[in-house]
């Protein structure tokens, strides 16, 4: 009879491999980790993040202000954040010979600037750690046993398991939540979650590729209101404001189909108050300039000129001759130009599943399943979710730790 601890680790993505290390590193000669792959590719998700950099984490410390940048499991991670968080990515990362660097907005990237760097890193540790890696090894079917965990491979393989961590990310089609039902776990239905916004309007044509530093996007009739840098595409609008927007909108803009009304304040935080006064003013002080020429505004001229035609007012209309309809139209422009969105497209830098397993049946002390003894989770199939920026991988850092602790214990 084999005494050692076995530990089946579902999944060679970024959460797998952090559990499988984790767990095998703790539990050294007294167990065995077996990390199953289906495809042929390890870290795959790692490889293309961030643009091939991967966006491993963020600079943000506080437990309490990492948990607002997840729509989607935010309450849950607070404990865990307490026990490994970012700081603790970046030493582990460091101890394992991958320096990090900060950019201006926090999010954190290898020095090297290249994803291989973290994949090596895992690997080796892996590796040093004696997990033993099994890939075109799909795990298609998990029966609950007296010891532990009978796994049908596709192979038609069967083996068995003490203990087991399901870490197969968000694809619905890969079968990981479909396992995790069968073990008695409610999954909510995965939806997208970080996605740019098709729009076909007048006001944007021929502007692609112009930003806007500082913009609120809201969603009239819901609460979904973010802030942020906007970016006008090919397509319609992206940037982080958009993004974030996506991101906490995940499961309502599904149910909309994504046909909504989206309102852009381009000057936000200003009211309409203060900007009446703005333009109040220069309708005395730059009297003769022309409306389209002379903007107070960090608004891109082009754009600049497009909300004054929407507005009804002439380009070439002098600041003095403004009307008061015509100025509070500008207004309306400029504080709640209303955009018709028809569509989505999947942001290719960095896209997750918002659904998964239900948190509330999992003990995040330990990732334990609360349903199902010995059966944890890590990353994505949660449903967790985080906005850009690192957050994404934390999770998985985070939970694969916790769950590669908890089955060593
Ligand atoms: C293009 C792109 C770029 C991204 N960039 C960033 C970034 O820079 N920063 C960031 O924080 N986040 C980023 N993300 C999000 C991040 O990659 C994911 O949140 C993270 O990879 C989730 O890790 P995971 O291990 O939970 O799942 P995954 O990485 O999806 O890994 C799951 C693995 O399980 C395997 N699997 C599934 N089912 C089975 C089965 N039944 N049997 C065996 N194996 C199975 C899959 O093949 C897969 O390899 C990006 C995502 C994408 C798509």
């Amino acid at each position: 009879m084999n005494s050692k601890r076995r530990v089946v680790v579902v999944g060679g993505g970024a959460a797998g491999f952090f559990a499988a290390i984790t767990c095998a590193e703790k539990l050294g000669e007294a167990g065995e980790v077996t990390l199953l792959e289906a495809t042929p590719h390890l870290l795959s998700k790692v490889r293309i993040s961030g643009g091939g950099r991967c966006n491993v984490t963020h600079a943000c410390f506080d437990p309490a202000e990492l948990i607002k940048k997840y729509p989607r499991g935010g309450r849950e991670l607070l404990g865990a954040f307490h026990r490994f968080q970012p700081r603790d990515t970046i030493q582990w990362f460091a101890k394992h010979g991958v320096e990090t660097k900060t950019e201006a907005d926090g999010r954190m990237f290898p020095t090297s600037d290249n994803s291989e760097s973290i994949v090596r890193a895992l690997m080796q540790a892996a590796e040093k750690a004696g997990v033993t890696i099994q890939t075109q090894t799909g795990v298609r079917q998990v029966e609950k046993t007296d010891e532990g965990f009978k796994l049908t491979l596709s192979q038609k393989e069967e083996r068995f398991t003490d203990r087991l961590i399901l870490a197969t990310g968000g694809n619905q089609s890969s079968g990981g939540l479909a396992i995790a039902e069968s073990l008695g776990h409610t999954i909510i239905p995965p939806v997208p979650s970080l996605f740019t916004f098709h729009i076909k309007d007048s006001r944007l044509e021929g502007l692609a590729g112009l930003s806007v530093d500082h913009v609120e996007v809201s969603v009239p009739g819901t609460k979904l209101k973010t802030d942020g840098p906007l970016l006008i595409t090919h397509w319609g609008m992206s940037g982080p404001a958009i993004l974030k927007l996506s991101a906490w909108g995940a499961r309502l803009l599904a149910e909309a189909k994504y046909q909504f009304t989206l309102v852009v304040h381009w000057t936000a935080p200003q009211t309409t108050e203060s900007l009446y006064a703005e333009l109040d003013r220069l309708r005395i002080q730059e009297a003769r300039k022309q409306v389209s020429t002379f903007s107070p505004f960090k608004i891109p001229q082009r754009l600049w000129e497009r909300l004054i035609l929407a507005a009804g007012i002439a380009t070439t209309t002098p600041w003095a001759h403004l009307s008061n309809i015509q100025l509070k139209a500008l207004i309306s422009q400029i504080s709640a130009s209303t955009f018709k969105v028809e569509g989505k497209s999947l942001f290719k830098e960095e896209f997750v599943t918002c659904g998964g397993v239900k948190c509330s049946e999992v003990d995040f002390r330990t990732m334990e399943s609360k349903c199902c003894p010995h059966l944890y989770f890590a990353g994505e199939v949660l449903d967790i979710d985080g906005v850009t920026g690192g957050f994404n991988f934390q999770n998985a850092w985070t939970t694969g730790w916790l769950a590669g602790q908890a089955c060593a214990e």
